[in-house]
């Protein structure tokens, strides 16, 4: 979702939101956004029990395109993979760029399993097509790993593991999706 779709879906949901949430380079969600939307959706959780994923998303060897292909083709590939990741999921979930090449996908109402197989077919979706300017091409790849709240988990735990999850993802290869539940 770009920045004004965003300004105006909040504005109907009556939820208050600025420009200050959005990071201006991808126009997705930052950081600070998503801290306060982790603390919703985690209260919601304990609330209502309804199952809730959370995915850490990092580009795969991201510091040798901007070493190859310098760092404005690096901002465009960022660009990219943003536009991808949205189109690529359900209207429910949300992403935010965590920093970096770094971002979290929210998927409320998700349990693990679809969790994964929500997060694969985003996967692919990221590599599916070269990454272009006029001077440039690449594929870009991405490691994902995933988690489900428990109830008895502070925010910090469950970030965590899914920090674990995607360290795996990296060991294991790069390019795939491992779960921690
Ligand atoms: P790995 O597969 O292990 O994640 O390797 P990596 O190269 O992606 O990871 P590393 O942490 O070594 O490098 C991340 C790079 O991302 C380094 C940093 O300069 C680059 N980067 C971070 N933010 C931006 C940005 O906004 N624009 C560009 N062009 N590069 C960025
Ligand atoms: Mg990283
Ligand atoms: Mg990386």
């Amino acid at each position: 979702m770009r920045k004004i779709d965003i300004l105006v879906d909040q504005f109907y949901a009556g939820v208050h939101a600025s420009l200050s949430d959005v990071d201006t380079l991808t126009g997705l969600l930052n950081r600070s956004a998503m801290e306060r939307d982790l603390e919703c959706a985690a209260e919601r959780f304990k609330q209502t029990g309804k199952p809730l994923c959370i995915a850490m998303v990092d580009a795969d060897h991201f510091k040798k395109v901007n070493d190859t292909y310098g760092h404005a083709f690096g901002d465009i590939v960022l660009q990219t993979i943003a536009n991808r990741m949205e189109d690529s999921l359900r209207l429910r979930d949300q992403v935010y760029r965590y920093g970096g090449e770094e971002f979290l996908v929210l998927l409320p109402d998700t349990d693990i399993s679809l969790a994964v197989k929500v997060m694969d077919r985003l996967r692919q979706t990221v590599s599916s097509k070269a990454i272009k300017d006029h001077n440039n091409k690449t594929i870009l790849t991405v490691s994902i790993g995933i988690t489900e709240l428990k109830k008895s988990d502070h925010l910090q735990e469950a970030k965590e593991r899914a920090d674990e999850a995607l360290y795996k993802a990296k060991e294991s290869g790069r390019n795939c999706v491992i779960s921690n539940p």
